[in-house]
């Protein structure tokens, strides 16, 4: 604290990241890194971007990364689509373009945890809606009246995902306002809203390349939904900053978009390890949520979580504990490569047998 602060800036609560250690060997599972690599034919594209190009400004419209993600989807037009510096970017723009409004805004109690700082720093109330005794989102629950609802599906960190009639049912239940549907975790097995954007002009769905496209340390998001929408964003974007996305980063995304087949290979394998770990943690006695992300929840009945990620952490295994009401006893897990997995899975054991 120092006089020299804004109000505003003495009244924030900062979103807090998942750590970032520099220990060499280091199993790192807790902020749901990608374990394989992203496209060859992004870095190369990468590569090639890198020159004497780097003098002039980037495209501020970043129109070849729009028209990639409208060929992605197909039916979707370039004016149906917004790209941001990360989907944290496009999220925050969302919230004050979309979701501030005098009636407070809905989210679930347990979400991602930016949610309810981006509603802090731009001043928007907001209600929490209880998640069920299973985790789960009851779409009822958001037929109320309010300012505009956010959620992920999968959400997180429970990684359950939402049925596509259950999403369409909470996007049809509030046709007044903004409904923002926070895909980051899509691609690993939940039904994308993408496929309503062209029906109910007030979706907005929002996805990344950090996780299945492997490109956290690119910072690259996008948004689709109606152009209206869009526009908003764009409002908001070119009050704050015209080049959010650097020569690089686009150049990246779309060769990373445009390669179907990396895409498809690595997202089926952290699919098929993530039913492996499932299954093996099950066995060791550890209740998993059903997931639809690319980690898992779980809890041991007779461990206590903070308990336990410490003795992972004795043993170079890095997860996530969120001390939080209801799921202070639940460890959040990324999925690795399956020789992660299995130096997770042998640690535990061998902390359940001491
Ligand atoms: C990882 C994540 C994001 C942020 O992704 P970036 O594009 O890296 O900013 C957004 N929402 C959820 C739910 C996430 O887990």
């Amino acid at each position: 604290m120092s006089r020299y602060w804004s109000e505003v800036t003495k009244s924030l609560t900062p979103y807090v990241p998942g750590e970032q250690p520099k220990l060499p060997n280091l199993v790192k599972l807790n902020t749901n890194e990608n374990p394989y690599g992203p496209s060859p034919k992004a870095i190369e594209a990468i590569r090639r971007e890198t020159g004497d190009n780097l003098r002039l400004y980037p495209d501020p419209e970043g129109s070849q990364l729009k028209s990639a993600v409208a060929a992605y989807f197909g039916e979707i037009a370039t004016q149906q689509v917004f790209v941001g510096n990360g989907s944290d970017e496009v999220l925050a723009h969302a919230f004050l373009a979309l979701l501030k409004h005098d009636r407070p805004i809905l989210f679930p109690d347990i979400t991602y945890s930016f949610y309810p700082v981006y509603c802090g720093l731009y001043g928007i109330e907001y209600r929490t809606v209880p998640l069920t005794e299973q985790f789960t989102i009851r779409p009822d629950d958001y037929l109320q009246p309010n300012g505009g609802i956010i959620f992920p599906n999968p959400n997180a960190p429970t990684g359950c995902a939402l049925p596509f009639a259950e999403i369409e049912r909470i996007v049809a239940g509030s046709p007044d306002s903004v409904v923002v549907v926070d895909e980051a975790y899509v691609d690993f097995g939940a039904p994308s809203a993408v496929a309503l954007v062209n029906r109910y002009p007030n979706l907005l769905v929002v996805h990344t390349l950090s996780k299945s496209r492997s490109l956290a340390g690119l910072r690259v998001g996008f948004a689709v939904g109606d152009a209206k929408l869009i526009e908003a964003l764009e409002r908001v974007k070119n009050s704050f900053n015209s080049y959010p996305l650097d020569r690089l980063a686009l150049a990246g995304a779309v060769a990373a978009l445009e390669d179907r087949e990396w895409f498809e290979r690595t997202r089926q394998a952290v699919i098929r390890s993530r039913g492996e770990l499932t299954r093996k943690l099950r066995e060791l006695g550890f209740e998993v949520l059903p997931s639809g992300a690319n980690f898992i929840f779980t809890r041991h009945p007779g461990q206590d979580a903070g308990e336990l990620a410490k003795s992972l952490r004795k043993r170079s295994i890095i997860v996530r504990h969120f001390r939080q009401p209801r799921i202070g006893q639940f460890l959040r897990i990324t999925v690795g490569t399956d020789e992660q997995c299995e130096i997770l899975v042998a640690a535990l054991r061998e902390i359940l047998n001491a």
